[in-house]
């Protein structure tokens, strides 16, 4: 191990470097962390902490196919070799494609080319989707996940503001109404304080960031 000593000059600069917010985050983040991969002990745990993470904060596991690389074993870009001609055998980058990933990110806005960040289907049965079923049933994850995962017992619940009353609601608290069309399905449309409808193609209640996590009915 190599020694050195530190003026007292350097450990000021040390300090006012360790102040720094998001370095402090980061440590906050990896000791959660520690615990986390402690008490569910796997190799995938450190990527299962992350979405796990992830969740908390948008309220809301994502369970969406996508093509993409997997996060966990890097495997998902395919290459297509040239053929024939003057390039026989070197990569056509234009024909580039992934593979089908499970992506467990909530994504709300999609972006061209994006990579997903999910796990391939080989991760997935070596493991993984055990490691995800049996953590989602031994803790008490305050968030929504997809039933075909486990079961969930918890709901999102998102906060939004009336177009007519302006007063703030929960979506749990409003009344529904039948999509236009799809029978079976309906969407949360009502105000509980003004009786104000929403409609698919005309006024609709403001969505906010806030949401909170209820038991589902
Ligand atoms: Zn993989
Ligand atoms: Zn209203």
């Amino acid at each position: 191990m190599t020694q050195f000593e530190l003026s007292d000059e350097d450990v000021l600069k040390i300090d006012k470097f360790l102040s720094n917010e998001a370095i402090k985050e980061r440590a906050v983040f990896l000791r959660k962390r520690a615990v986390f991969t402690d008490q569910y002990k796997n190799k995938d745990s450190n990527f299962l902490f992350e979405i796990i993470e992830l969740a908390k904060k948008n309220g809301i596991m994502g369970y969406s196919f996508r093509s993409g690389t997997c996060a966990i074993c890097g495997s998902g870009k395919n290459y297509i070799k040239f053929k024939s001609g003057m390039r026989k055998g070197e990569i056509n980058h234009n024909k580039t494609w992934y593979s089908t990933v499970l992506d467990y990110r909530k994504s709300f806005v999609r972006v061209k080319d994006y990579t997903p960040f999910g796990v391939c289907e080989e991760c997935r049965e070596n493991g993984f989707d055990d490691l995800l079923k049996r953590t989602l049933l031994t803790g008490d994850f305050k968030f929504e996940w997809n039933d075909k995962i486990v079961p969930c017992p918890y709901e999102k619940d998102e906060k939004k503001i009336c177009f007519k009353c302006e007063k703030s609601m929960w979506e749990s608290e409003m009344s529904r109404s039948q999509k236009m069309f799809a029978s079976h399905s309906t969407y949360a449309s009502t105000c509980p304080h003004c009786g104000a409808v929403a409609m698919p193609f005309g006024a609709s209640h403001d969505i906010t960031e806030d949401f909170r996590i209820i038991e589902k009915k």
